[in-house]
């Protein structure tokens, strides 16, 4: 990936990997997850501070973990030696691609999404949008493979500007973000050990997944500070037939009338 990405500028290097990573699929649940691992694995060690610095890079396999995820650490040190450092956090997996309906073959494909609503005249917004040509559609390319890109990106950067960092990057991405959190919980005692024997001091985790408007033509972008949880409600919602509860009896009577 190094040699496909390093004379192109900034923003383009993050629309290249995010097309790269979208191409990879890593729905929550299969082994997609533990696939997008190894070819973030296989990016992170095409960099040529990586090349030179191996051990600098590695892996924590779930443990029980049927599917084989693992996270993946890549540890990048400043010039100057410091325990300060800053982790760079992002999820390897996404959300299903059922819900793409008749598109599901192209879920992967934002070349063909981009021509699919470039002519799509059910949603204005979502036409104007594709037409604008500053939109790259495809599942996972906002949550958060172009998250992950970016922290790629910035890593590709310091690691060749090492003399203007005042501290380490510490990169980290899991798998089991879109529901249970297991490979996150699991890092954390990657991160304890470090932190233990590398004397580390920790200074800021930059998770880069999306932020959204807070409605509709918002100009801002947005960056939350503070420390965060994840609270995941789950709601089971049981129903009872009521007067329209065998809608297909309504349908036909209505037809009758209408005889
Ligand atoms: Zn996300």
């Amino acid at each position: 990936m190094y040699q496909q990405i390093k004379d192109l500028p900034f923003d383009k290097q993050v629309e290249a990997i995010t097309r790269e990573l979208v191409g990879v699929k890593s729905v929550n649940g299969t082994k997609g997850e533990t696939e997008m691992a190894e070819r973030l694995e296989d990016i992170v060690r095409s960099y040529p501070y990586f090349k030179a610095h191996p051990d600098h890079v590695w892996t924590q396999s779930l443990e029980n973990d049927p599917l084989g995820r693992k996270n993946l650490f890549a540890f990048l040190e400043s010039e100057k030696p410091s325990q300060q450092t800053v982790i760079y956090h992002g999820h390897v997996d996404t959300v299903g691609i059922d819900d793409f309906g008749k598109l599901e073959p192209y879920a992967l494909d934002p070349d063909a999404l981009l021509e699919f609503f470039k002519r799509y005249d059910k949603d204005q917004e979502a036409r104007e949008d594709a037409l604008s040509g500053d939109w790259l559609f495809g599942r996972g390319a906002l949550d958060m493979k172009s998250g992950d890109a970016v922290h790629l990106c910035n890593l590709l950067y310091y690691s060749e500007h090492r003399e203007r960092l005042r501290g380490n990057v510490l990169v980290m991405f899991n798998p089991v973000e879109e529901n249970d959190h297991s490979g996150m919980m699991a890092a954390t005692k990657e991160l304890i050990r470090l932190k233990k024997e590398r004397q580390l001091d920790y200074l800021a985790a930059i998770n880069s997944d999306f932020v959204s408007p807070l409605y509709k033509d918002d100009p801002h972008r947005y960056i939350y500070t503070g420390a965060v949880g994840k609270l995941l409600g789950c709601f089971y919602i049981r129903g009872r037939e009521a007067h329209v509860g065998e809608t297909v009896r309504h349908r036909s009577d209505a037809h009758c009338r209408q005889n």
